[in-house]
């Protein structure tokens, strides 16, 4: 089934976000403050818009209430990462994923409304670690 996204943050985790989702038939607005970031995914998503999300009539006007999920991938601003998830909590999408750098980041985004934490480093050295101890592994 097609499923709306809304993906906050076109770093590396973003972007490659957009990319999988949209491959995956998916629609998907990707938002970043970065002009520069916005027009390289341009290509890939449904729609790329260049904003503030840490501006609540800004996220009124992307229509961000219209979504079914939204992924916060800010990582690095704290401030942007956590008052994004606030105002998208604030407008009731039924679904919130955000990326944390590390657990305290992780516990606050919580507290305020996330429903699903992703730490991006840590979960890629724990399927790794997995992949590599496997008795099935002949070479990797
Ligand atoms: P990654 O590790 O995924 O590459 P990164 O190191 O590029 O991430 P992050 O701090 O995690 O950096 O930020 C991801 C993106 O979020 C950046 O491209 C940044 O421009 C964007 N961003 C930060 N604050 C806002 C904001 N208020 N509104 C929209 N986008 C923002």
């Amino acid at each position: 089934m097609k499923k709306q996204f809304i993906v906050i943050g076109l770093g590396r985790f973003g972007s490659s976000l957009v990319h999988t989702l949209v491959q995956n038939g998916h629609e998907v607005l990707a938002v970043d403050k970065n002009e520069q970031l916005v027009q390289d995914i341009s290509g890939v998503a449904t729609h790329a818009v260049q904003a503030d999300c840490t501006d609540e009539g800004v996220l009124k006007e992307l229509g961000a209430r219209n979504f079914t999920h939204a992924i916060v991938a800010i990582g690095d601003d704290l401030q942007a990462s956590i008052l994004a998830t606030l105002l998208l909590k604030e407008l009731h999408i039924p679904k919130i994923t955000a990326k944390a750098k590390n657990e305290m980041h992780g516990q606050v985004l919580i507290k305020i409304g996330a429903d699903h934490i992703v730490y991006p480093e840590r979960d890629m050295a724990a399927r790794l670690g997995n992949q590599l101890s496997s008795d099935n592994l002949i070479d990797y």
